[in-house]
């Protein structure tokens, strides 16, 4: 058991790819992407398995709530990863499971049905409260524009697959059956293979951190994790197994489904990095135990929220939902954002790093985002010279770079505001542009604005262009009080929209706003 048979995808399963539309080959653009790594703990020039193929598992959500925005940002770091991806020609495999079933383990080593937890408080079936919030799920990722994964598989319809990779874990001794529940053996796996290879955990650090084991525990050792679980009266789902009746582990879901959808060895797992510890490093041991490798080249961790300075937890009251923001039903914040808007602001910060949700910074990326979508209104009626005036080739060649490094859109954005500068100066009449320049700078733009961050430029400028009537209309009654020398509703209306943000200014032209 030293290494998996490496099986493509594609034989794997029928499957049928997501149409994206790719305006131009990017075939050549393969072959400078680099990615960290959290299993080597640096960046690693990528190389898929398969040339031209990419198998990406990422870890969904657990439906007994809905997500909030810190799940929110993961999954919208990997759509974004997503759409590099194929931007760069890949053709990708993507699967999200949806956890509808399972034991988690909470932080005292204890495991618990969160669904059913939720499902006995509102007095309705698991499978409801599952239901209720995959809609919702659904409905969020259509509002922040995620594209869907090419599958999005649930742990209830995979039972037999969980329980068939178990039985291999028995098979090859690294699990114990006790009284109807079966637990992955640490120590006994520790013999063979590395236990803490991605988190850096020791086993025997672990030992300390034991809790003293008490009489009703099935574990021999602490770090031993639930494969199975025998069936409690009160469970709400209850599957039969070669061990009696019961329901699976958690860890266990994520090994059958990558395994089943994407072969034993596939290009990249990732998640949110407080999975990290213990789900991915038990989703190792699975691999290793059941099928002898880990299953995952590149392991890609995206990081937590903060909110105002503080990280995003119900018990400080700082959390708040994804579609709170956009309704602007939210306490922690004045006003509503666009979805646009606020992937705009999730896309400021990389991936890997924490980000800080707060009014200033939200406000800020506002106006950024309605400069960059100005900006790509503005490309489209510039008018063209014989020659540029500015190399137009190492500004799009700027964006690849920063994906490239990593998937690194915060440095995109600073190139993409780069560009803006320039289109500006060339409407200024400051600098110059070739047609073919122009034609593929537009291109450019769209393309790593609307298809690798996934912003609706349509929106902002829709925003912008009803907001524009709005004002033009305000100011011509402005207009008429002070033609009336009515100064108590002219300076009303100056003062009411200095209050929403909008200055305006007279002159001996008329009022002009901004
Ligand atoms: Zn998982």
């Amino acid at each position: 058991m030293t290494g998996c048979p490496v099986v493509h995808f594609s034989k794997v399963v029928l499957f049928i790819t997501f149409a994206f539309d790719q305006s131009q080959s990017m075939q050549n653009r393969i072959g400078n992407l680099q990615i960290y790594n959290s299993l080597t703990g640096q960046k690693e020039k990528f190389e898929p398995i398969h040339q031209g193929s990419v198998g990406m598992y990422v870890c969904g959500p657990t439906l007994y709530s809905e997500p909030h925005m810190g799940n929110m940002r993961t999954f919208i770091n990997f759509d974004m990863i997503y759409r590099y991806l194929l931007v760069l020609g890949y053709n990708v495999k993507y699967v999200r499971n949806i956890t509808d079933a399972g034991h988690i383990t909470n932080s005292l080593g204890e495991t618990e049905d969160a669904i059913a937890k939720v499902a006995r408080l509102e007095q309705v079936q698991s499978l409801e409260i599952v239901y209720k919030y995959n809609v919702k799920f659904q409905e969020l990722q259509r509002i922040y524009n995620l594209l869907p994964p090419s599958i999005e598989p649930t742990a209830t319809a995979h039972i037999q697959e969980q329980i068939e990779s178990i039985e291999k874990i028995l098979e090859n001794g690294f699990a114990y059956v006790v009284n109807g529940s079966v637990y992955f053996d640490v120590k006994k796996y520790s013999e063979k293979f590395e236990y803490g290879i991605l988190s850096g955990r020791k086993v025997d650090e672990l030992a300390e951190e034991t809790r003293a084991l008490n009489a009703q525990d099935e574990k021999r050792f602490f770090a031993d994790f639930a494969l199975w679980k025998k069936a409690h009266p009160d469970d709400m789902q209850i599957w039969r197994s070669p061990w009696g009746d019961g329901n699976p582990g958690w860890h266990i879901e994520c090994t059958a489904m990558s395994t089943k959808y994407l072969g034993p060895k596939f290009d990249i797992h990732g998640g949110g990095m407080d999975l990290k510890f213990p789900h991915h490093e038990d989703e190792i041991a699975q691999n290793c135990g059941s099928l002898g490798c880990n299953p995952a080249n590149i392991w890609m961790h995206a990081n937590m929220l903060n909110v105002n300075g503080q990280k995003m937890s119900k018990s400080l009251g700082n959390s708040f939902l994804p579609k709170e923001i956009v309704d602007g039903t939210t306490s922690l914040f004045d006003k509503s954002y666009s979805p646009s808007v606020l992937r705009f602001f999730m896309m400021q910060a990389h991936y890997r790093s924490t980000m800080d949700f707060n009014s200033d910074a939200l406000n800020a990326a506002e106006k950024g985002f309605t400069r960059l979508a100005d900006a790509m209104s503005l490309v489209q009626q510039l008018k063209t010279a014989e020659r540029s005036t500015f190399g137009v080739q190492d500004l799009v060649a700027s964006f690849y770079e920063a994906m490239d490094d990593d998937f690194n859109a915060p440095i995109l954005i600073a190139n993409l505001f780069e560009a803006v500068k320039r289109i500006n100066q060339v409407n200024d009449g400051v600098e110059q542009i070739s047609a073919a320049d122009l034609n593929e700078l537009a291109a450019s733009m769209q393309l790593f604005v609307v298809d690798v961050l996934g912003l609706s430029i349509e929106s902002q400028s829709d925003a912008n262009g009803r907001l524009s009537h709005v004002m033009d209309l305000v100011l011509e009654l402005r207009q008429q009080a002070r033609t009336s020398k009515d100064w108590t509703t002219s300076d009303k209306i100056r003062d009411g929209l200095a209050a929403a943000g909008i200055t305006v200014k007279d002159s001996k032209d008329g009022s002009s706003w901004s």
